[in-house]
Protein backbone atom coordinates (compact mmCIF):
# COMPACT_ATOMS: atom_id res chain seq x y z
CA UNK A 1 0.00 0.00 0.00
CA UNK A 2 1.34 3.44 -0.91
CA UNK A 3 1.42 5.19 2.45
CA UNK A 4 2.53 8.80 3.01
CA UNK A 5 3.05 11.16 5.91
CA UNK A 6 2.38 14.90 5.91
CA UNK A 7 4.21 16.32 8.94
CA UNK A 8 3.97 19.80 10.42
CA UNK A 9 3.19 21.95 13.42
CA UNK A 10 -0.37 22.74 12.30
CA UNK A 11 -0.61 25.49 14.93
CA UNK A 12 -3.41 25.77 13.74
CA UNK A 13 -4.36 23.91 10.54
CA UNK A 14 -5.09 26.37 7.69
CA UNK A 15 -6.85 26.12 4.34
CA UNK A 16 -3.36 25.94 2.81
CA UNK A 17 -2.61 22.78 4.77
CA UNK A 18 -6.02 21.35 3.91
CA UNK A 19 -5.40 21.92 0.20
CA UNK A 20 -2.15 19.91 0.45
CA UNK A 21 -3.98 17.18 2.41
CA UNK A 22 -6.74 16.93 -0.20
CA UNK A 23 -4.38 16.82 -3.16
CA UNK A 24 -1.98 14.31 -1.64
CA UNK A 25 -4.84 12.07 -0.48
CA UNK A 26 -5.74 11.75 -4.17
CA UNK A 27 -2.22 10.53 -4.99
CA UNK A 28 -1.55 8.02 -2.21
CA UNK A 29 -3.63 5.24 -0.74
CA UNK A 30 -3.25 6.24 2.91
CA UNK A 31 -2.18 9.64 4.19
CA UNK A 32 -1.17 10.20 7.80
CA UNK A 33 -1.18 13.83 8.85
CA UNK A 34 1.25 13.95 11.76
CA UNK A 35 1.59 16.76 14.26
CA UNK A 36 5.12 17.31 15.45
CA UNK A 37 5.27 17.46 19.23
CA UNK A 38 8.33 19.64 19.62
CA UNK A 39 8.88 20.86 23.20
CA UNK A 40 11.46 23.38 21.92
CA UNK A 41 8.92 25.12 19.70
CA UNK A 42 6.34 27.02 21.75
CA UNK A 43 2.93 26.35 20.21
CA UNK A 44 -0.19 28.43 20.88
CA UNK A 45 -2.46 25.39 20.58
CA UNK A 46 -1.77 22.26 22.63
CA UNK A 47 -0.88 19.01 20.90
CA UNK A 48 -4.38 17.67 21.69
CA UNK A 49 -6.03 20.78 20.23
CA UNK A 50 -3.95 20.60 17.04
CA UNK A 51 -4.75 16.91 16.57
CA UNK A 52 -8.44 17.53 17.22
CA UNK A 53 -8.60 20.45 14.77
CA UNK A 54 -7.02 18.28 12.07
CA UNK A 55 -9.40 15.41 12.83
CA UNK A 56 -12.42 17.70 12.54
CA UNK A 57 -11.16 19.18 9.25
CA UNK A 58 -10.39 15.87 7.57
CA UNK A 59 -13.42 13.71 8.39
CA UNK A 60 -14.57 13.77 4.75
CA UNK A 61 -11.28 12.26 3.52
CA UNK A 62 -11.69 8.53 4.03
CA UNK A 63 -8.02 7.63 3.50
CA UNK A 64 -6.64 10.31 5.84
CA UNK A 65 -5.79 9.70 9.50
CA UNK A 66 -4.28 12.05 12.07
CA UNK A 67 -1.53 11.23 14.53
CA UNK A 68 1.38 12.94 16.30
CA UNK A 69 5.04 12.14 16.77
CA UNK A 70 8.02 13.10 18.88
CA UNK A 71 11.62 12.86 17.76
CA UNK A 72 12.78 12.05 14.26
CA UNK A 73 10.21 11.91 11.48
CA UNK A 74 12.24 9.24 9.76
CA UNK A 75 11.93 6.93 12.80
CA UNK A 76 8.15 7.32 12.83
CA UNK A 77 8.03 6.68 9.08
CA UNK A 78 10.12 3.53 9.38
CA UNK A 79 8.06 2.20 12.28
CA UNK A 80 4.83 2.65 10.35
CA UNK A 81 6.24 1.44 7.00
CA UNK A 82 5.72 4.81 5.30
CA UNK A 83 7.59 5.37 2.03
CA UNK A 84 6.67 8.97 1.20
CA UNK A 85 6.99 12.28 3.04
CA UNK A 86 4.70 15.02 1.72
CA UNK A 87 5.77 18.66 1.96
CA UNK A 88 4.09 21.83 0.74
CA UNK A 89 6.12 24.58 -0.89
CA UNK A 90 4.95 28.18 -0.82
CA UNK A 91 7.87 30.31 -1.85
CA UNK A 92 11.63 30.36 -2.24
CA UNK A 93 11.81 30.96 1.51
CA UNK A 94 10.35 27.47 2.15
CA UNK A 95 12.69 25.88 -0.36
CA UNK A 96 16.03 26.24 1.41
CA UNK A 97 14.88 24.62 4.66
CA UNK A 98 12.83 21.92 2.95
CA UNK A 99 15.72 21.13 0.58
CA UNK A 100 18.04 20.58 3.55
CA UNK A 101 15.46 18.46 5.41
CA UNK A 102 14.78 16.28 2.35
CA UNK A 103 18.50 15.61 1.89
CA UNK A 104 19.05 14.87 5.58
CA UNK A 105 16.09 12.50 5.63
CA UNK A 106 17.38 10.74 2.51
CA UNK A 107 20.78 10.37 4.17
CA UNK A 108 19.14 8.87 7.26
CA UNK A 109 16.90 6.58 5.21
CA UNK A 110 17.36 6.38 1.43
CA UNK A 111 14.21 4.24 1.17
CA UNK A 112 11.91 7.16 2.00
CA UNK A 113 11.16 9.71 -0.72
CA UNK A 114 10.11 13.34 -0.12
CA UNK A 115 7.39 14.58 -2.44
CA UNK A 116 6.81 18.34 -2.80
CA UNK A 117 3.46 19.78 -3.74
CA UNK A 118 3.42 23.38 -4.94
CA UNK A 119 1.02 25.60 -3.02
CA UNK A 120 -2.33 26.47 -4.49
CA UNK A 121 -1.91 30.11 -5.61
CA UNK A 122 -5.02 30.97 -3.55
CA UNK A 123 -3.10 30.06 -0.39
CA UNK A 124 0.47 30.97 -1.25
CA UNK A 125 0.51 33.74 1.36
CA UNK A 126 -1.08 31.65 4.08
CA UNK A 127 0.71 30.33 7.16
CA UNK A 128 -0.31 29.41 10.69
CA UNK A 129 1.64 32.43 11.95
CA UNK A 130 -0.35 34.82 9.76
CA UNK A 131 -3.61 33.29 11.03
CA UNK A 132 -2.52 33.75 14.66
CA UNK A 133 -1.37 37.31 14.00
CA UNK A 134 -4.71 38.29 12.45
CA UNK A 135 -6.77 36.45 15.10
CA UNK A 136 -4.80 38.08 17.92
CA UNK A 137 -5.88 41.52 16.65
CA UNK A 138 -9.50 40.43 16.27
CA UNK A 139 -9.34 40.20 12.46
CA UNK A 140 -11.56 37.87 10.46
CA UNK A 141 -9.90 34.52 9.78
CA UNK A 142 -12.98 32.93 8.24
CA UNK A 143 -11.41 32.53 4.78
CA UNK A 144 -8.11 31.29 6.18
CA UNK A 145 -8.97 28.23 8.29
CA UNK A 146 -11.32 25.27 7.73
CA UNK A 147 -14.88 26.03 8.94
CA UNK A 148 -14.68 23.17 11.47
CA UNK A 149 -11.93 24.95 13.42
CA UNK A 150 -12.87 28.59 12.91
CA UNK A 151 -14.51 29.01 16.32
CA UNK A 152 -11.75 27.17 18.17
CA UNK A 153 -9.11 29.50 16.73
CA UNK A 154 -11.20 32.64 17.20
CA UNK A 155 -12.12 31.73 20.79
CA UNK A 156 -8.47 31.20 21.72
CA UNK A 157 -7.98 34.94 21.38
CA UNK A 158 -11.32 36.10 22.78
CA UNK A 159 -10.78 34.94 26.35
P1 LIG B 1 3.45 26.84 8.88
O1 LIG B 1 3.44 27.39 10.28
O2 LIG B 1 4.50 27.49 8.05
O3 LIG B 1 2.11 26.86 8.26
P2 LIG B 1 3.69 23.90 9.29
O4 LIG B 1 4.84 23.23 9.97
O5 LIG B 1 2.39 23.75 9.97
O6 LIG B 1 4.08 25.40 9.05
O7 LIG B 1 3.60 23.37 7.80
C1 LIG B 1 3.58 22.01 7.48
C2 LIG B 1 3.82 21.83 6.00
O8 LIG B 1 2.79 22.49 5.27
C3 LIG B 1 5.13 22.39 5.45
O9 LIG B 1 5.58 21.50 4.43
C4 LIG B 1 4.71 23.72 4.83
O10 LIG B 1 5.57 24.12 3.80
C5 LIG B 1 3.33 23.35 4.31
N1 LIG B 1 2.44 24.52 4.18
C6 LIG B 1 2.03 25.35 5.14
N2 LIG B 1 1.19 26.30 4.65
C7 LIG B 1 1.07 26.05 3.31
C8 LIG B 1 0.37 26.67 2.23
N3 LIG B 1 -0.36 27.77 2.43
N4 LIG B 1 0.49 26.13 1.00
C9 LIG B 1 1.26 25.03 0.82
N5 LIG B 1 1.95 24.39 1.77
C10 LIG B 1 1.87 24.89 3.02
Amino acid sequence: MRKAIYPGSFDPVTKGHLDIIKRSSEIVEHLIVAVLDNPRKQAVFSLEERVEMLERSTTSFKNVTVDYFKGLLIDYAKLHKIGIIIKGLRAISDFEFEFQMALVNRKLNPGIETLFLMTNSKYSYLSSSIVKEIASFGGDICDLVPPEVYEIVRDKYCK
